[in-house]
C-alpha cells in the first residue's frame, strides 16, 4: 500500500495579467526568480548569490499558488506543485524517497519552480496528527539536505506557501533556504477592482455593473472570494433564464448577500 505519488510536471498557464493587487509580491519574484532562471550570467557577472527558497505567506485564497505558477511561466520555467501532507509518509523511507525523486525530476526539466504548499504542516515538535514527531523531522532534514545540494543558480528555485508562517519549522527559514519572505495580503479596494475585472473578463456584463462599488463594498474579501462571487452572480443571471444575455448589477448584488469574507478582522 505505498503512497509514492507520480511527480507531475506542468507548463504552467497563469500570467502576470491573471493576477490583481499583488504588485510587490509580483517585483519580489520578478527579481527573486524570474532574474537568475532567465539570466543566470548576470549573477555570476555580478557576483551576488540568487537565493534559493522564497516563501509566501498570508490568508487562504489570496493567491500564492497563482503566484508561483506566474513566475514558473513568465521563467519559461516548469512547474511541480506538491504540498507537505503529500510529502509525509508513515511508511520508513518512504517521505526521503519521494522528495528525493521530487528534486532529481526538477533537475532533470530545469529550468524549474517547485512550490510546496502547506509548508507550516512540517513541526515536528508540535506533532501534527500524522501520529510521528520522526517522521517530518525527516522530512524537514530531507529538503534542507536537498536545498542545501542545490548548486546555486543550478535553475532549481524553492517556493514554499504557508497560511501560518509562525509556525514553520524556524530551520526552514536559515540563510540558504526560504530565506525570502514574501508577503501575500488581502487585496486592497484597487487590488479588488482589479481582481473583479480579471474574474469579470469573460462575462457579458450589462453596463450597469459597477465594479468599483462592489470593490468598495468588499472589504477583507480574498481573491478566492471574489471568484466566488463572480461566480455566483453569473449562477443567478443563469438561473432567472437560460438564455439570459448579460449579468447585471442586481445579480451581483444577489451574490454579495450570500457570499461573505473568509477572512475575520483579527
Ligand atoms: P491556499 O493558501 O488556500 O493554498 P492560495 O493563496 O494559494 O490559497 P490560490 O490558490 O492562488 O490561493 O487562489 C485561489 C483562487 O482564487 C485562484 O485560482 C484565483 O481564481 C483566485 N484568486 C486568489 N487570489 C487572486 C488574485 N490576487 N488575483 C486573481 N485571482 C485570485
Amino acid at each position: 500500500p505505498s503512497a509514492m505519488r507520480e511527480v507531475m510536471v506542468q507548463a504552467p498557464n497563469i500570467g502576470w495579467d491573471d493576477i490583481g493587487g499583488l504588485d510587490d509580491a509580483q517585483m519580489r519574484l520578478k527579481e527573486g526568480v524570474e532574474l537568475p532562471l532567465k539570466d543566470p550570467d548576470a549573477f555570476r557577472r555580478i557576483g551576488i548569490r540568487p537565493a534559493k527558497g522564497f516563501l509566501l505567506y498570508g490568508p487562504p485564497g489570496t493567491g500564492k499558488t497563482l503566484l508561483a505558477k506566474a513566475v514558473a511561466r513568465e521563467a519559461q520555467a516548469n512547474f511541480i506543485a506538491t504540498k507537505s501532507s503529500d510529502l509525509l509518509s508513515k511508511w520508513y523511507g518512504e517521505s526521503e524517497q519521494q522528495i528525493a525523486r521530487l528534486f532529481a525530476r526538477a533537475r532533470q526539466v530545469a529550468p524549474t519552480v517547485i512550490f510546496i504548499d502547506e509548508l507550516d504542516s512540517l513541526v515536528p515538535a508540535r506533532g501534527n496528527g500524522m501520529g510521528e514527531p520522526q517522521v517530518t523531522e525527516r522530512v524537514v532534514n530531507t529538503i534542507l539536505a536537498e536545498m542545501d545540494g542545490l548548486e546555486e543558480l543550478q535553475s532549481v528555485v524553492v517556493i514554499g506557501a504557508t497560511n501560518r508562517p509562525t509556525l514553520v519549522d524556524p530551520a526552514l527559514l536559515r540563510p540558504g533556504r526560504f530565506d525570502e519572505l514574501i508577503y501575500v495580503p488581502v487585496p486592497d479596494k484597487e487590488g479588488r477592482r482589479r481582481i473583479l475585472k480579471i474574474h469579470t473578463g469573460k462575462m457579458p456584463l450589462a453596463d450597469d455593473v459597477d465594479l468599483d462599488s462592489l470593490a468598495e463594498r468588499t472589504e477583507r474579501f480574498t481573491g478566492a472570494d471574489l471568484e466566488d462571487l463572480v461566480r455566483r452572480a453569473g449562477l443567478f443571471a443563469l438561473r432567472e433564464s437560460l438564455k439570459v444575455e448579460k449579468i447585471d448589477q442586481g445579480h451581483f448584488e444577489k451574490a454579495l448577500l450570500e457570499t461573505r469574507a473568509s477572512v475575520t478582522p483579527e
